[in-house]
């Protein structure tokens, strides 16, 4: 962790993971390197180092500038490093830890940079598609009995009175999953939710039903297996058999290159701190 050890070596890793084909505006996209121009800091007149200016739209901007590191009161250095612990550390990291290892002033902010750094890495940019051999199956879930109403007491028996809520999921061998609650099994639903989470790349199963046809049309190839047997082994069109998988995959350390590539994309949550109130 030492190459993120000052602000200024922070920086640049994140100017080279975020502009690997050079400085790039974000406020108009320019990315003419003879129209960019590196603002020398200086700390008299309140120049902060990392500062550009555009010429094409004529505004300034830093590398933070659009991601969730804008704004934010904490050095890049310490953020740098705790999405470097998060990212690589097999078991879970507390926010106290993390506290206690940034040197941090208060829980609260370690707190508030664990929930920055969970939220971004439920981003879109971490969900991209799956390919190789994969498998979609619809389930039902939410087979426990449900409270009528009117009534103190859920109806008794399993699944008495229950409404069962499908899901759709895309499993791949190595044990990434996706999953999605729809409101129905439809081919509109599915179509949606293999769309995105399925590259046309892949190989996918699926069971007999007719719904996936049209759907997988574009895939690389499409077996229909007999489903009876699913809960055992699932027999391959070609011979081979795959053994039912681990809904939970084992956490694997992530690239943490990868991780701040796709950090950078991640859009910022729109502040929840009250707007200044309009005079009446
Ligand atoms: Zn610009």
């Amino acid at each position: 962790m030492k190459r993120f050890s000052c602000e200024s070596d922070a920086r640049e890793y994140l100017e080279a993971v975020r502009w690997p084909n050079g400085v790039t505006c974000p406020h108009c996209k320019n990315n003419n390197q003879e129209k960019i121009w590196k603002i020398h800091a200086n700390v008299a007149k309140k120049v902060r180092p990392g500062l550009y200016r555009c010429a094409e739209c004529d505004k300034e901007f830093t590398v933070t500038v659009g991601t969730i590191f804008e704004d934010s009161h904490i050095p890049l250095s310490k953020w740098l490093v705790a999405f470097y612990m998060v990212a690589t550390a097999k078991k879970g990291v507390s926010a106290l830890w993390i506290q206690q290892n940034l040197g941090l002033g208060s829980y609260r902010t370690a707190w508030m940079m664990m929930h920055k750094i969970r939220h971004s890495l439920k981003d879109p940019a971490f969900m991209e598609p799956l390919e190789g051999t994969l498998e979609v199956d619809e389930t039902y879930v939410n087979a426990l009995p449900r409270k009528r109403a009117n009534e103190k007491r859920p109806v008794k028996g399993y699944r008495q009175g229950s409404e069962k809520v499908p899901v759709v999921a895309l499993v791949k061998r190595d044990g990434a999953v996706r999953t999605k609650v729809i409101p129905n099994v439809s081919q509109k639903n599915l179509r949606l939710f293999i769309g995105l989470n399925a590259d046309e790349k892949s190989t996918v199963n699926t069971d007999q039903s007719t719904l996936y046809r049209p759907i997988l049309k574009t895939f690389k190839r499409h077996d229909r297996v007999n489903h009876h047997v699913k809960e055992y082994a699932r027999h391959n069109a070609d011979g081979t058999v795959s053994h039912k998988v681990k809904t939970k995959p084992q956490k694997e350390p992530m690239d943490f290159d990868e991780v701040m590539r796709r950090v950078v994309r991640v859009k910022p949550e729109r502040s929840k701190k009250p707007t200044k109130r309009k005079r009446k």
